[in-house]
């Protein structure tokens, strides 16, 4: 089954720039479809939350898409935010620390969303890459803190951070790599040095398309079946039955 874990969904008037595109369950489906892809997680964008769609979105397509709850913990009641929405079915937290504004290494902010992660079971997955709010130092902290949750590294920090990344996957059991944005030779490195199993497919959908990040993953494990079939949807099917 190939599973991409890393997609956005979102419906709602334009706001110009990236929101200007159709993000709709629609569209998705269409091109997952034309990609071969069988399942995706989504989420919202971080440029105006919708949760609500992301929980419509799975409740519609359950065999399709699986969704995480997007939240600022900046915001009053993010805790009760993310609960509500773990009631309500979606299978893990999203972060986006630089678009929001903070440090993901700030435990005393952090620490009440990964408790709920791991009450429930679900893995705590965060944008990576810039040095200020979500570099793969904070990501080690925060795995080092709850070694059994599962933290998902964004696009693999690239591109300025993309060996430490592989770095700090490969100290940490419970860190997974997220491919979406990463170079070819970047995930030829985590394969050798982090392994298969703790590698995920990820297109980052509408930014990129599902055919390219497939076909990157189809090269960078050219000759090994097994390694295809866990970056492209081995390893999330795993996390999917609550690891
Ligand atoms: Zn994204």
């Amino acid at each position: 089954m190939i599973i991409d874990h890393h997609n956005h969904v979102w419906e709602g008037e334009s706001t110009g720039g990236f929101l200007d595109e159709s993000m709709s369950v629609g569209r998705i489906l269409r091109e997952m479809d034309q990609a071969g892809v069988d399942m995706c997680g989504v989420c919202t964008v971080a440029q105006a939350i919708d949760n609500d769609y992301v929980v419509k979105a799975q409740r519609e397509h359950p065999d399709r898409l699986f969704g995480y709850c997007m939240v600022n913990p900046r915001m009053p009641g993010a805790r009760d935010t993310l609960k509500k929405y773990l009631d309500l079915g979606l299978k893990g937290l999203k972060l986006h620390p630089r678009l929001h504004g903070y440090q993901l290494g700030d435990l005393g902010m952090i620490a009440p969303l990964m408790e709920l992660c791991r009450e429930y079971k679900v893995p705590m997955f965060s944008h990576g890459g810039s040095e200020e709010n979500d570099h793969p130092f904070y990501f080690e902290e925060i795995a080092r803190a709850f070694p059994d949750v599962t933290v998902i590294l964004g696009h693999m920090c690239a591109l300025n951070y993309c060996d430490d990344a592989i770095l700090v996957a490969s100290r940490n059991e419970n860190i997974y790599l997220d491919t979406s944005t990463a170079e070819l030779f970047s995930l030829k490195a985590a394969l050798k040095k982090v392994g298969a199993s703790r590698i995920m497919m990820s297109t980052d959908w509408p930014g990129n398309d599902f055919r390219m990040e497939l076909l990157k993953v189809r090269i960078a494990t050219e000759g090994d079946d097994e390694a295809y079939r866990l970056i492209a949807g081995g390893n999330y099917e795993r996390i999917l039955k609550g690891y």
